[in-house]
């Protein structure tokens, strides 16, 4: 087989430092569940994961695609691996995966937040347990008061716990990327949020900077606001990063509850 060169645009930087590889295994939480793998690449991960679960992986490279055929022979004739060649994004459907699963990959870093979301979303992914670019585990993770505690973190919060497992540098990769990354694990513990409840997030965090009464008041009643801002004693001047994904519930709450005639959520 001819040698595979790395692809820029699939965002291929393989991991090749063992002990991370390792790292990600033990971190994987104890169940029965199935792995969903996005980008397997060169199997690295892979050779991993079939040792111990069954897995259904996606990968967009047909020549990677072959490759795993050829070297997975034996793990898709007994079904402990199933390969999905094409785009993640347009092939995992909710309806190809059964059963539960937990999703285990070092993702595409240039579609990373999206697939995480999706899996975030969808209630049969009971964990997940990726690489990423640090600065976006990061703000998965956050806690309020941090910078870069935001509505990723609000959505993280709300569905389970977040940690960081390993920082990893560019050396455990190659090619090496110019940037660090992560391996962090969400263990899930509840369903998605409410999709209104997102929507208010995205316009609490419109300007990280600026205050959340200033940014929350564009599209919700300043009144309103402000009665709701005086039952969970929030100052006038708190920024969003200051304000905890409980009180961030009880705000979308109040802002429902509060203004019965408008819109259901006391929008403008
Ligand atoms: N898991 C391998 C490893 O750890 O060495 C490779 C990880 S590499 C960072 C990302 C992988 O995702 C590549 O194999 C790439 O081809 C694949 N990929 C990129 N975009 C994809 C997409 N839209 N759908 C499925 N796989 C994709």
């Amino acid at each position: 087989m001819e040698k595979i060169v790395a692809k820029k645009k699939f965002g291929q930087n393989f991991l090749k430092d063992r002990t991370v590889l390792q790292k990600i295994v033990e971190a994987m939480p104890n169940n029965d569940h199935k792995v969903v793998e996005i980008g397997p690449g060169l199997g690295d991960l892979t050779k991993y994961l079939v040792d111990v679960k069954s897995v259904e992986a996606f990968e967009v490279d047909t020549d990677l695609c072959k490759l795993l055929q050829n070297k997975f022979e034996k793990e898709i004739a007994t079904n402990q691996l199933r390969i999905n060649c094409g785009d993640v994004l347009t092939a995992w459907k909710s309806e190809l995966i059964e059963e539960s699963y937990d999703l285990v990959a070092n993702l595409p870093y240039y579609i990373a937040t999206n697939i995480i979301l999706k899996a975030l979303a969808d209630p049969k992914c009971k964990n997940i347990l990726v690489m990423v670019q640090l600065e976006v585990a990061e703000k998965f993770c956050a806690n309020e008061g941090d910078k870069v505690f935001g509505s990723l973190s609000i959505i993280t919060q709300s569905v389970g716990e977040a940690h960081i497992v390993v920082h990893v540098p560019p050396t455990a990769f190659e090619p090496q990327p110019k940037i660090d990354s992560a391996v962090f694990l969400i263990q899930k513990k509840r369903d998605r949020c409410d999709e209104d409840f997102e929507d208010m997030l995205r316009v609490a965090f419109t300007q990280p900077r600026k205050t959340l009464m200033k940014n929350l008041s564009a599209v919700y009643e300043k009144n309103l606001l402000q009665e709701a801002f005086e039952k969970l004693s929030l100052t006038q001047t708190i920024r969003p990063h200051q304000v905890s994904t409980l009180d961030y519930h009880q705000l979308y709450k109040l802002t429902r509850s509060l203004d019965g005639t408008t819109r259901e959520s006391g929008k403008r």
